[in-house]
């Protein structure tokens, strides 16, 4: 079986290799996120003193997850919302189910841990019919392929292919013009978030200590999907939890500068369902937005990793995106290389997450262990060293792929990943 999945990969990755759609895209990418990144870096310097107060504030949140979580869960039911606890993926989906039902329309904003969930197949199965309202997210939805990037999920897709796959839905002959194949998808978008019966998110931030919700977004679909439909469903992972909205504030502003923004378009801090007292203080749920809320805290594994002395650190990636960025292989591959999370530190999700133990092996061992990712990341992750821990314990648990394990061999007996060939003679 792992060699299926291992041939699997590697003809994902040389296929991503030669497509010079990808390499082209990718390379357009980089060199503007690099150039607008280092201005927002440089225009708000104040950032470095604020993302080493974030890796504080995550540690402590981590050392004291159990208490935060049942802070956070009081403090959202405080506030009129329905608040859960899933421990694994099938008590998040069987939550979900009792939450949404069957025969839904839904519209839905980027969440990777809807991902984690393979969510929006469960939700079609039961016979809802989802809608992906992040430009880039629809984009993927039609080609039925999965997000390539954290922040940018079409990274990959050019002009001409994004104006077929719009083409086809609208019955018109879309031309592979940028600003109008936008227009498209918002006046395609547009009835979708008005008639939709529950709007899905997930989260950048829950706070605490005030049940809050707060989203990071920029084209402000995020704000139709929390805000039109008469419920609203957040799922965000445990890791998302920071104490104060001083902290959530702090990391809207390290995730923008590091995600090579000056400020991103919307932030929204959600409190509860929309309410009034405006007739006789008589409180009254739902107004203009949702009339419930229900957020689903989702631990799957995290509260294991949280409490791993170095495989911890995972947990405080903000998803900023910076590494992938730096990435020798990203830049090649984008997110072949991943699973449902990309780049180095997407192998330690992938091996303590998602438990794809195969792919976590295969991410660990294609990554070069060039540090770049460590040097850029906000949040001072070491991912080379992990990913040397992780492939230390694949190999003891002998889930190495065949050409692989020659390597190794080769390198323990002979010095060389060669074995005794010299390759270049
Ligand atoms: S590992 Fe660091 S650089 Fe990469 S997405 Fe997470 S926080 Fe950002």
């Amino acid at each position: 079986m792992f060699d299926n999945v291992f041939q699997t990969y590697k003809l994902r990755l040389y296929e991503a290799m030669d497509n010079s759609f990808i390499r082209a895209a990718l390379r357009r990418a980089v060199d503007s996120f690099r150039i607008n990144r280092d201005k927002a870096l440089k225009r708000y310097s104040d950032v470095e003193d604020k993302r080493l107060r974030l890796i504080e504030v995550k540690k402590h949140v981590l050392s004291n997850l159990e208490s935060y979580v049942k802070q956070t869960m009081e403090s959202i039911e405080s506030n009129n919302s329905y608040a859960y606890y899933a421990k694994s993926i099938n008590d998040a989906l069987k939550i979900i189910d009792e939450v949404i039902g069957s025969g839904k329309m839904i519209v839905k904003s980027k969440s990777i841990t809807s991902e984690e969930l393979n969510l929006n197949y469960n939700l079609k199965l039961k016979g809802n019919i989802v809608y992906e309202t992040d430009l880039g997210e629809l984009i993927i939805q039609l080609l039925d392929s999965k997000p390539m990037h954290i922040l940018s999920p079409a990274i990959h897709v050019p002009k001409e292919k994004v104006a077929e796959l719009f083409s086809k839905i609208s019955g018109e002959n879309l031309p592979p013009d940028i600003p109008k194949l936008t227009m498209f998808a918002r006046s395609f978008l547009r009835d979708k978030f008005f008639k939709a019966d529950i709007g899905i998110s997930g989260a950048n931030a829950i706070v605490a200590n005030t049940g809050s919700i707060v989203l990071i977004e920029n084209e402000g679909n995020a704000r139709y999907v929390s805000n039109t439909p008469p419920k609203y469903v957040v799922i965000a992972g445990l890791e998302k939890i920071l104490p104060t909205l001083i902290d959530a504030t702090i990391l809207v502003e390290v995730v923008s500068r590091y995600a090579s923004y000056y400020m991103p378009s919307f932030v929204s801090i959600i409190s509860g369902p929309s309410k009034t007292g405006d007739i006789e203080k008589t409180q009254v749920l739902g107004v203009h937005g949702p009339r419930e809320v229900h957020i689903i805290l989702l631990d799957n594994g995290r509260s294991e990793v949280a409490r791993d002395p170095l495989f911890s650190q995972a947990l405080y990636c903000i998803r900023c995106g910076a590494c992938l960025y730096e990435c020798p292989i990203y830049q090649l591959v984008a997110g072949n290389f991943g699973y449902t999370y990309f780049g180095g530190v997407g192998a330690i999700w992938t091996a303590f997450i998602d438990r794809e133990l195969h792919y976590a092996s295969l991410i660990a061992f294609t990554c070069t262990l060039c540090g770049r990712c460590k040097v850029k990341c906000p949040m001072n992750i070491d991912t080379p060293e992990m990913i040397l821990k992780l492939r230390e314990s694949i190999h003891s648990i002998k889930l190495i792929p065949e050409p692989i394990r020659q390597i190794i061999e080769n390198v323990k007996k002979y010095g060389s990943p060669y074995g005794l060939t010299n390759r270049f003679l």
